[in-house]
């Protein structure tokens, strides 16, 4: 819910825009919105790098026109804005369908001056992300720090407690000789940005520390700005100047050899100045081929900590922790589910939990198995395979503690036969396959074997409220 009292402050402003001759006033307004919606979301110096030099031209039925002075600049922000450009278009404009981005120098090219209500003008979702560029351009070289990612909020487990150890050390002792460069590196979504941000946090909450955090791709930005506009020096001098520089997601810069190479240099004069150097990527410095030899042997020589990717227990952990956190109440079952069903990576977990207790705060309704069904149907459905009666076994074993052969061998202890029967019942209820079929994947059980199995699980879920829920929950886990 945006904070609409947020942009009072913002003053009218006068905007002046490149445009075409001749072109409508209300056009000129819209592309006003645009740009300045734009400028919000990718920040001031992309803007200026990027954007600014944009001239509008004429909408002629549903194509809008736009100018950019070289092929380099056009086909670049072809690239990265394009779509984005064209949404933006869209919800100013519903007669616009495309975006055509040419290169032309526009000659004849007008500034008009419109007087516009720019920051009233413009919805803004997120307060955060206008907060954060307006900080951005305060303190022009590093990205703001995130303050929910601190070391409390990361949760420790066997795949990231050696990263996380690491971390901690380099915010507690900074440059200690074995910890620098700390390279950190894994998947996406499994928490590097997290630890950074915790060190930065870590350190600069003493206030003596100066902390500049960047994304690699932020870097090339500012490293390109600087060159046009003739300030390298400058960019040099603010970056060596720095105690801790770190670096995320550098597999950014593999085929940006000169933004490369201006690292590389950074790097070398900051360790050599005792200063440290935290790194992440997602690989490790001698699977990022495409960065230069002697980059990578550089950044091997510190400590290299990798994230692995979450088991079941690390993300029954993150769940509970985040969900008390929001002091919403979600059963324990709820969280099992999701911490089975959704494994890519923490930021989809907590995407899903976030969803749901948004939700629940809304309705004020409390989380159960269906409203969790319901509410994340589509992330749900995203995350679904077709169910083998495979993995119909393994599941099954697991949950109750059994031997995966045991679902093929002949023993008929209660331990072992009931949950064997609760496989076959699934089997059929969620697979295509026959009763002969899956009598056969169970150790070559006759098909009556099988029907016997499905009603007494039926018979047994009617009358035992606790082993439904047990098959439910399986159920809910295999579905499809
Ligand atoms: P990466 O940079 O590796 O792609 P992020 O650090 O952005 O991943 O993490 C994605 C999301 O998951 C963030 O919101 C982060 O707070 C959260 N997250 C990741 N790992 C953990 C963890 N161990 N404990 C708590 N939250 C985590
Ligand atoms: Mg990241």
């Amino acid at each position: 819910m945006a904070d609409e009292g947020s942009h009072t402050d913002l003053p009218a402003v006068t905007e002046t825009v490149s445009c075409t001759s001749g072109t409508e006033p209300a056009l000129v307004s819209q592309w006003v919105k645009v740009r300045e919606r734009l400028r919000v979301e990718v920040g001031d110096v992309e803007y200026r790098t990027w954007l600014q030099q944009i001239v509008l031209g004429p909408l002629e039925e549903d194509e809008i026109t736009l100018f950019l002075p070289t092929r380099f600049l056009r086909d670049w922000v072809r690239g990265r804005y394009g779509d984005r450009l064209q949404e933006l278009w869209r919800n100013e404009n519903r007669a616009v369908h495309h975006v055509e981005l040419q290169v032309k120098r526009v000659s004849d090219a007008v500034t008009a001056p419109v007087a516009v209500e720019t920051a009233a003008a413009i919805e803004i979702e997120a307060p955060a992300v206008q907060a954060s560029a307006v900080q951005d351009a305060r303190h022009d070289l590093a990205a703001p720090l995130d303050p929910r990612f601190t070391f409390d909020s990361f949760v420790v487990g066997k795949p990231n407690e050696f990263a996380y150890a690491c971390a901690r050390r380099v915010a507690e002792k900074p440059s200690s000789p074995g910890f620098n460069p700390l390279f950190l590196y894994g998947g996406v979504g499994l928490g590097k940005t997290h630890l950074m941000h915790a060190i930065g946090s870590e350190l600069t909450s003493g206030g003596r520390v100066s902390v500049a955090y960047m994304s690699a791709e932020k870097f090339m930005y500012r490293f390109i700005a600087a060159i046009r506009s003739q300030s390298t020096m400058e960019f040099k001098e603010q970056l060596r100047s720095v105690d801790v520089l770190m670096i995320d997601d550098l597999q950014f810069l593999i085929g940006k050899d000169n933004t490369q190479e201006e690292f590389f240099h950074t790097f070398n004069a900051l360790v050599d100045a005792g200063r440290q150097i935290v790194v992440s990527a997602d690989k490790s410095p001698s699977d990022l081929s495409g960065l230069e030899d002697r980059l990578r042997t550089r950044l091997g020589c510190g400590m290299v900590a990798d994230i692995h990717a979450t088991t079941f227990e690390l993300r029954i952990s993150i769940l509970e922790a985040k969900a008390l956190a929001s002091g919403v109440a979600v059963p324990a079952k709820v969280l099992e589910f999701l911490a089975h069903k959704i494994t890519s990576n923490v930021r989809e977990l907590e995407g899903a939990l976030n969803r749901l207790i948004a939700h629940a705060n809304l309705f004020g309704r409390s989380v159960t198995l269906e409203s969790t069904q319901d509410v994340l149907h589509d992330i749900l459905k995203a995350h679904d395979r077709r169910v083998t009666i495979e993995e119909i076994q393994r599941k099954v074993s697991e949950h109750w503690n059994i031997r995966l052969t045991d679902m093929s061998s002949a023993r008929r202890a209660r331990a072992v036969a009931r949950p064997r029967q609760v496989a076959m019942f699934l089997a059929k209820q969620l697979t295509s396959r026959s009763l002969p079929e899956i009598g056969r994947k169970f150790g070559n059980r006759d098909h009556t074997t099988v029907m016997h199995a499905v009603s007494r699980v039926q018979e047994l879920m009617e009358r035992d409220v606790a082993f439904a829920e047990d098959v439910e929950l399986l159920r809910r886990m295999l579905e499809s």
